[in-house]
This record gives structure tokens, C-alpha cells and sequence, in this order.
């Protein structure tokens, strides 16, 4: 397995790119090394490399890294996230990227000491494996949670059909950035959105180009 230190250096080159071409500024762009397929050992030497963004997709995957790490990385949920599970996870991570229902919602804003970062998942290819509100349904959505005190919504969250399509990829990460500014344009204080977590693996760069803020890397970055 290559070095993650060589691996960053590969995706930060093709970073700069992307942000060349769009005429973005690398510093706005958060990398989140996805490492749900990895050890813990692997884990720390992500953070040695200098990525402080983590990812889980499991609380299993998150508790037994936290156990080990504890709060040196930010932590970043990006799976489906039970409501049973919220329990366990919701004081141990800064950023939840799955909030896609009201149940959630309600789960997270009980069992949270303090306000959670959410991003508000969105299903926009509308795939009916994947996760997430339609998009005709997000604003409302994002309107009904100002109830909840623990709940921030600092962005949109999707992700793109699996396939190698540059422009249905495109066209995916666009729409989200679209409903992120309507979201935004709204101005409420318990949902500022200005984030967009877009991009995994094999199409962050085009995810950059179309306003990408958070990108989730695994594969590409610390191995499968
Ligand atoms: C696994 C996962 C990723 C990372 O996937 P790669 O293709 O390995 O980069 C990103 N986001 C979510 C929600 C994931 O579950």
C-alpha cells in the first residue's frame, strides 16, 4: 500500500487543477479522508500526513477509532446514521454529513450536549439505492428544523451516481450547488449553508469545479 503522504500529494496536485480551472482557492477546500475501510494504524498515519478531517460511515468504525484517537481529528459522520445510534456518536463527532429526516433530526437535537454541524444529505440523482431528501423537498425540510437548538445546518450533502459520466456527474454536483444557494439565500441563523460536501474518490475533481467545500476521500487516498 502506497504511503498516504504520496497519495495526498497526487490528490492535492490534482486539487490545484481542478481549482485552477475554476478559479477556486485550494484553501477553501476541505479534504475528509474517508477511512472506513481501513485500520486504525492507517488512520494515524492520515493524520500524520496532515489531514486532520476524518471519516466514518459506521459508529462501530467511529467508536473504535475514537477509542484510540479521541478528539485529536475533527470527525466527520458520513453514513446512514440510525436514530438508535445517535446515541453513541453524537458527542464524538464535530460534523454529521447524513441528516436526510425529521426523526433524526429530533434524535440528534435530545442527545447532543451542544450545537451539531449537520449537513442536510440530498438525493439528487434520485437513485432509490441512495440515501437522502429529493430535492424538492429540501428547503421545506431545512425550514422545519429551526425547532431544534442542537442542529446547525452548515451545508448540503449527495452523492453522485456511481458511474463515468463527467457530464451526469456535473450536472448532479451543479444542482446541489443550486439548492445550497437557495438554502443560503433564506438567511436563517440555524442554517447558514454555505458548505457543499461533494466529491468522493473518483470524481472530486469535477465536484471542485462545480463548488465543492468538503470532499470525502477513501480509496484513492488511504486505501480499500
Ligand atoms: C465510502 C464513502 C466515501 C469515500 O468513497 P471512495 O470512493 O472510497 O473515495 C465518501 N462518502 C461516503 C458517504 C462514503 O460512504
Amino acid at each position: 500500500m502506497r504511503d498516504v503522504k504520496e497519495n495526498l500529494s497526487i490528490i492535492q496536485e490534482r486539487i490545484n487543477e481542478a481549482c485552477e480551472r475554476s478559479g477556486r482557492d485550494p484553501e477553501d477546500i476541505q479534504i475528509v479522508a474517508v477511512t472506513k475501510y481501513v485500520s486504525v494504524e492507517r488512520a494515524a498515519e492520515t493524520l500524520d500526513a496532515g489531514i486532520q478531517n476524518l471519516g466514518e460511515n459506521r459508529d462501530e468504525g467511529l467508536l473504535k477509532k475514537w477509542e484510540a484517537l479521541g478528539d485529536k481529528p475533527t470527525w466527520h459522520f458520513i453514513g446512514t446514521l440510525q436514530s438508535r445510534k445517535v446515541k453513541s456518536v453524537v458527542d464524538k463527532v464535530n460534523y454529521i454529513h447524513s441528516l436526510d429526516r425529521k426523526s433524526l433530526a429530533k434524535e440528534i437535537n435530545k442527545r447532543a450536549k451542544q450545537p451539531v454541524k449537520c449537513f442536510v444529505q440530498v438525493n439528487v440523482s434520485g437513485e432509490e439505492s441512495k440515501h437522502g431528501l429529493a430535492p424538492e423537498n429540501t428547503v421545506e425540510f431545512i425550514k422545519q428544523l429551526e425547532a431544534y437548538e442542537n442542529i446547525e445546518v452548515v451545508g448540503l450533502m449527495t452523492m453522485a451516481p456511481h458511474i463515468d459520466d463527467d457530464e451526469v456527474l456535473r450536472t448532479c454536483f451543479r444542482r446541489l450547488r443550486k439548492l445550497k444557494e437557495e438554502v443560503e439565500g433564506l438567511g436563517l441563523s440555524y442554517a447558514p449553508c454555505h458548505e457543499l460536501s461533494m466529491g468522493m474518490s473518483n470524481d472530486y475533481t469535477i465536484a471542485i469545479e462545480e463548488g465543492a467545500t468538503f470532499i470525502r476521500i477513501g480509496s484513492a487516498l488511504v486505501g480499500e
